[in-house]
Parts: structure tokens; C-alpha cells; sequence
């Protein structure tokens, strides 16, 4: 009927293969027969890799799997009819699994009015991506297929815009962070949400910025790995039973998680849920916060959030560690801050720690210090001293610092600054407190005058003195005084004054604890 007959004819098929491409479909499986397999005949043609399979559930599997590792939809292929039947438990599979999944069959011949269903291609793949990934099924009537139409009457659907990545509330943020830093034993489970969100990168600072133990469900292994030492795979059931706090990304209370439920849970546990699907927030346990979003989005909003937060003992070292040369040596003095500090500052070789000792002194770390700069000047130039001193403990010796300045020793002074000795107040509880009290009657004697700027003492010698409040600044001025090997320096850095340890849990005194409780 077309007069222009000049004009390039094109199949129904190649029309389907060509939108497949043109939404980044890379593999397609199925069983073909009539009336499909011109679609997969013309799907390889444009470079889409055909896999043939004996069974349409296992295509369906694999086109499924592929969706999960790659997050766009793999194609499952299919003749109407059994071959559909076949597919569904791929299907179902799919969507149990929230994997994005597309499976295209073939019906019979239909009128050419509803050939506009072709238009739900664009629609099919976002259905299967956006929100909660899942399986969508596209039929495509038999004389589309053989249809030829003209090539410049075609109008592709460009490729779908990647799923919008949601994010969560900012109060439900800011509580999640709260209850993590207040729990006694937290535990985060990793499931394979979060591998298919691409959360590995954010995860594993979250898990290690804050120093919290993981469990990777059966797919969510390997998003941070399996031999991290924060990983608690080995001790699975005591891990979840113990856990006070338990923050859930992209897994699902159900039976590979025991439903959440007692025996296997703290009665008490609060769980915080990370998820896409608004629908399965609260699923079998009544969660103390949920964050509805993208697990990569909310992860970085948690960290962002800590961010903004005075530091703690944890987020201090696990930068000072990230960039201590692995030849320095350490000296330390404090409580807490060697207490902790201890735990997390690695030490590669013999005799490079020096800290209070078998006496607990307060006050050696600077004289530690000038000896360790000494030797390290004499007999291995170029190795630093890394001195990491409370606030307290710092004042035990601080005058030392013009020692250092008079040998122009290039020591570096950390100062873990919270204002006390163990605690301190905040600037503001400290004036509020003055205005009612004298401070020799009423202010706790383990404070020390809050927001202090130790690093100016070192500034009075010509040394160079860092204040730092945030995550970025530490990092900054470290870098910066590893780079000068010529000068000593001190970074006088804010911490929560109310940071502390974490508690060290006994799991069998707890046990009693609960078997007495009525
Ligand atoms: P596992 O079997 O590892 O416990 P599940 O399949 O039970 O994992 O849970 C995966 C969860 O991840 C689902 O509830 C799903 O809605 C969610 N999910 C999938 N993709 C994302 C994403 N990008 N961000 C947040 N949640 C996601
Ligand atoms: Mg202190």
C-alpha cells in the first residue's frame, strides 16, 4: 500500500531486537519456536548476545541472574504457551529475589490495533529496574513479528534513564546515627540488596569508620569481604543473638534471617531497615527506625552525617591510621585516647610503641618522645614520631613542647581533645554551668577548660599548630605534616567530650542477667 517504495523495509522482529538494544540490553536466553525466533535471529544480528537453553526456567534463571550482576535486564525469550508456563517460576524466582527481569513472548496473531502494546518496551524496563527490582513479562503478538514496516517510521524510545536513586529522610538519618553510636553491640547485616546497590565502597567505610562487626546474608557476601576482620561469619548465631542494635541493608527478615524473632534475636533488639520497597519496612518486626532509599545514597548520608558530628575516639584513629607511615613510631599517654588508640594504631615493628606503661604514668609521652625523635634522627633518618596525647596527659608535660621547638625535633603532636580528664563539657554546658556555680564548687573535677587551643602553645615555639573539628581538616593538616619533615607540629583536635569506649560486652554475664529476670 506505501508508494514510496524507495523507502528501506524493516521486520517486527528487528524493530523489537533494535529497542532491546537501544534500552542496553546485552544478553538475551530462551527456547525459541514460533513465533520468536526471528526476534532472537534479529537480536544477535545487532550484537545482543542469544544464549539458547534447553528449558525456559532455566533461560529464565539466567536472564535473571545476569540482571542482578550487571543491574540492567537480562531477556528471557519465550513461545507463548508452555514456553511461558516454563518461564514463570524463573519469574517468580526473579521477583522473590528482586532481580530486574524481562521475558518476551510470543502470542498469537492479533489485530493491528493492539500492536501499540510494543509501546510498553520503555515501560517494561523501567518496571523491572526502578524501585524494587523484579520480573516483567512483554507479549509481543505473533504478526508483529513478521510485520514489515517502514525503517523511518520508527521512532525508538531512547534508553531509560538509569533508576533515580532515593534517599532517605534526614530526621530517620540523624536518629539511625544516634542509635548506633548509643548501642552496646551493634551488627550490621549486608544482604544482597545492597551488591546489587553497589553499596560495597560506602559499606565498608561505614563498617569501618565506626568500627561495627558485620554478617554477610548467603548473596551478601563479598560486598565487603568475608576475610575482614570486622566480619563475624564464624560466630553467625552468637553474633545475632548477642546484638542490641542491628541494622539491616537490603536484607529481609524472613526465614534465612529467622524473621527477626526470639530465640535467635534479644527480645529487645532494634532493628534500623534499609530498603527501596516502602512495603517491606516493618515486615515481621516492629523496626526502631526505617530509612526508606537507596542503600548506597543512605549509607553516604549516614557517613555524611557523622560528619557533621564532633569526632569520636573511633572516626580520630581510623583517619590517623589510614596515614601513619608503617615505620613510624608511636608513643601515646592518655586513658581513653590510649586506651582506644591501642586498639586501632597498628604497629609493624619491635620497640616503636612507647605509652603510659607498666606504672601508668601521665606525663612521659613528651619526654618519649624527644628520645624516640632522637634515635630515630641518629640511627634511622627520615622515621617519624607520631606522640598521641589525651588532653590531660598533654598537660602533664605540655612545656616540652619548647624543648622540641629549641632541637627543631620534627615531631607530631596529636591531641585527642575532649575537654577532661575521661569527660568534658561542651562550651556551652561549661558557661551555663558558670553562671550558677563557681567552678571550684560546682564544676566536675575531671573537666578541663573546654575548647582549649593547646596547638597555639606550639605555635609560641615556631612550630606548626593545627585546631581541627572535622574528619576533613584531620585528614588535611596530617597529610600536611607528613609532608614537612623540617618542623615540629601539633593538631589539637575536638572530640566529642562525651566520647567514650565502646562498652566490652560479657556475653555470659548478660545471659545470667536475662536467666534471673523474671
Ligand atoms: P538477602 O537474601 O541477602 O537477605 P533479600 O533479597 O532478602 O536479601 O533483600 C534484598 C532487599 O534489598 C529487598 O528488600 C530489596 O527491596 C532491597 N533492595 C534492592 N535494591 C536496593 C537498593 N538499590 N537500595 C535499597 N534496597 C534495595
Ligand atoms: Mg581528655
Amino acid at each position: 500500500e506505501r508508494s514510496d517504495r524507495s523507502e528501506e523495509q524493516v521486520s517486527g522482529a528487528k524493530v523489537i531486537a533494535q529497542a532491546l538494544k537501544t534500552q542496553n540490553v546485552e544478553y538475551m536466553f530462551g527456547v525459541v519456536g514460533i513465533p520468536v525466533t526471528e526476534i532472537a535471529v534479529a537480536a544477535q544480528e545487532l550484537g545482543i548476545r542469544y544464549i539458547g537453553m534447553r528449558n525456559e526456567q532455566a533461560a529464565c534463571y539466567a536472564a535473571s541472574a545476569v540482571g542482578y550482576l550487571t543491574g540492567r535486564p537480562g531477556v528471557c525469550l519465550v513461545v507463548s504457551g508452555p514456553g511461558l508456563i516454563h518461564a514463570l517460576g524463573g519469574m517468580a524466582n526473579a521477583n522473590m529475589n528482586c532481580w530486574p527481569l524481562i521475558v518476551i513472548g510470543g502470542s498469537s496473531e492479533r489485530s493491528q490495533e493492539t500492536m501499540g502494546a510494543f509501546q510498553e518496551f520503555p515501560q517494561a524496563v523501567r518496571s523491572s529496574i526502578y524501585g524494587r527490582p523484579g520480573a516483567c513479562y512483554v507479549d509481543i503478538p505473533a504478526d508483529f513479528v513478521t510485520l514489515q514496516m517502514n525503517v523511518n517510521s520508527i521512532k525508538y524510545k531512547e534508553c531509560c534513564m538509569p533508576p533515580p536513586v532515593s534517599m532517605a529522610e534526614t530526621s530517620a538519618v540523624c536518629m539511625a546515627a544516634s542509635v548506633i553510636r548509643n548501642a552496646r553491640q551493634p551488627l550490621l547485616i549486608i544482604g544482597k540488596g545492597a551488591a546489587y546497590a553497589h553499596a560495597e565502597e560506602s559499606i565498608r567505610k561505614l563498617v569501618e569508620q565506626c568500627k561495627l562487626p558485620f554478617l554477610p546474608t548467603p548473596m551478601g557476601k563479598g560486598v565487603v569481604p568475608d576475610n575482614h576482620p570486622n566480619c563475624v561469619s564464624a560466630a553467625r548465631s552468637r553474633a545475632l543473638q548477642s546484638a542490641d542494635v542491628i541494622v539491616l541493608f537490603g536484607a529481609r527478615l524472613n526465614w534465612i534471617l529467622h524473621f527477626g524473632l526470639p530465640p535467635r534475636y534479644q527480645p529487645d533488639v532494634k532493628f534500623i531497615q534499609v530498603d527501596i520497597c516502602a512495603e517491606e519496612l516493618g515486615n515481621n518486626v516492629r523496626p526502631a527506625v526505617t530509612l526508606l532509599g537507596d542503600i548506597n545514597a543512605v549509607t553516604k548520608q549516614e557517613l555524611a552525617s557523622k560528619k557533621s558530628l564532633p569526632m569520636n575516639y573511633y572516626t580520630v584513629f581510623y583517619h590517623v591510621q589510614e596515614q601513619l607511615p608503617r615505620d613510624c613510631f608511636v608513643v601515646s599517654e592518655g586513658a581513653n585516647t590510649m586506651d582506644i588508640g591501642r586498639t586501632v594504631l597498628q604497629n609493624y615493628l619491635p620497640r616503636h610503641r612507647l605509652d603510659a606503661g607498666t606504672f601508668g604514668t601521665m606525663g612521659v609521652g613528651l619526654g618519649f618522645a624527644i628520645a624516640a625523635a632522637l634515635v630515630a634522627k641518629d640511627r634511622n633518618p627520615g622515621k617519624r614520631v607520631i606522640c598521641v596525647e589525651g588532653d590531660s596527659a598533654f598537660g602533664f608535660s605540655g612545656m616540652e613542647v619548647e624543648t622540641i621547638c629549641r632541637y627543631n625535633l620534627p615531631i607530631i603532636l596529636l591531641i585527642v581533645n575532649n575537654n577532661g580528664i575521661y569527660q568534658g563539657f561542651d562550651t556551652d554546658s561549661w558557661k551555663e554551668m558558670l553562671k550558677c556555680e563557681d567552678a571550684t564548687t560546682g564544676a566536675p573535677p575531671i573537666c578541663l577548660l573546654p575548647d582549649s587551643h593547646y596547638e597555639q602553645i606550639m605555635a609560641a615555639f615556631g612550630g606548626k599548630g593545627y585546631f581541627v573539628q572535622t574528619p576533613e581538616e584531620l585528614q588535611k593538616s596530617l597529610r600536611q605534616t607528613l609532608e614537612d619533615t623540617t618542623k615540629p607540629s601539633l593538631i589539637n583536635i575536638m572530640i566529642e567530650p562525651q566520647a567514650t569506649r565502646k562498652a566490652q560486652v560479657n556475653i555470659a554475664k548478660q545471659k545470667e542477667g536475662k536467666a534471673s529476670t523474671p
